[in-house]
């Protein structure tokens, strides 16, 4: 074994905290079984039993939830005998016309097409693992690029947001909630659900496992710390 070899094969075993940089040597916990930092109690592992199963069918329901909420009523809002009943989609259309595309493309960004990446670009990464196949081409690649679109995707944001509005609007005029403003309300339960499921150290370990050929095809020391790194 080469030195460069060997000192990969160091790297594999240490893990380090995302908070702190506390570096431990990993020793994998069972499922149910958690490891957590001595210093700063971040949880660094947290295998849960079937989760990719249950992490795809997390990310189907996301997509649908989504993609039925763009074109479903979010509010009907009521004042002085005139109500106006929009979609999501339409309000988007509308800010177009009002010269504001940036701001229409920035805001469905960010609360859909966001979330539809992420969702799309977990069922490519964990789909394979889940029937026991090996990952399909570039699989580390997309699943690093979910993990970076992650503080972007601001469904759940909106859906908060939407409602301390709402709050103020409720004097002023009637305002009834459509299905996709609980669509969205369910989406926050789901992505919570993935959140808590999702154990970034057991997706990389499994993809590790699987497809070792990425990491021969030259992916640098710096690369797996920083994969590490990141948890
Ligand atoms: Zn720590």
């Amino acid at each position: 074994m080469t030195r460069a070899a060997h000192s990969h094969r160091d790297l594999d075993d240490l893990i380090a905290c995302p908070t702190c940089d506390a570096l431990y040597r990993v020793h994998a916990p069972q499922n149910g079984e958690r490891a957590v930092c001595a210093r700063c109690h971040t949880v660094l592992i947290a295998p849960v039993e079937g989760a990719i199963f249950r992490i795809v069918a997390l990310a189907l329901a996301i997509l649908i939830l989504l993609i039925t909420a763009l074109f479903m009523p979010f509010l009907k809002i009521e004042a002085n005998g005139l109500s106006n009943a929009t979609s999501i989609y339409e309000a988007a259309l509308s800010f177009s016309k009002a010269h504001m595309v940036a701001l229409s493309v920035g805001v469905m960004a960010l609360i859909i097409f966001v979330p539809i990446a992420r969702a799309l670009l977990l069922i490519y990464v964990l789909g394979p693992l889940m029937i026991g196949r090996p990952p399909l081409p570039a699989a580390r690649a997309a699943f690093r690029l979910s993990e970076d679109l992650r503080p972007w995707s601001m469904a759940e944001i909106f859906v908060l947001g939407v409602g301390v509005a709402l709050v103020k609007v409720a004097d002023l005029a009637r305002v009834e909630l459509g299905a996709a403003f609980w669509l969205f309300a369910a989406l926050v339960v789901v992505s919570i659900l993935q959140d808590g499921t999702l154990c970034r150290w057991s997706v990389w370990h499994a993809l590790e496992e699987a497809g070792p050929e990425e990491a021969e095809a030259g992916i640098s020391q710096d690369d797996a710390v920083r994969d590490v790194a990141h948890g």
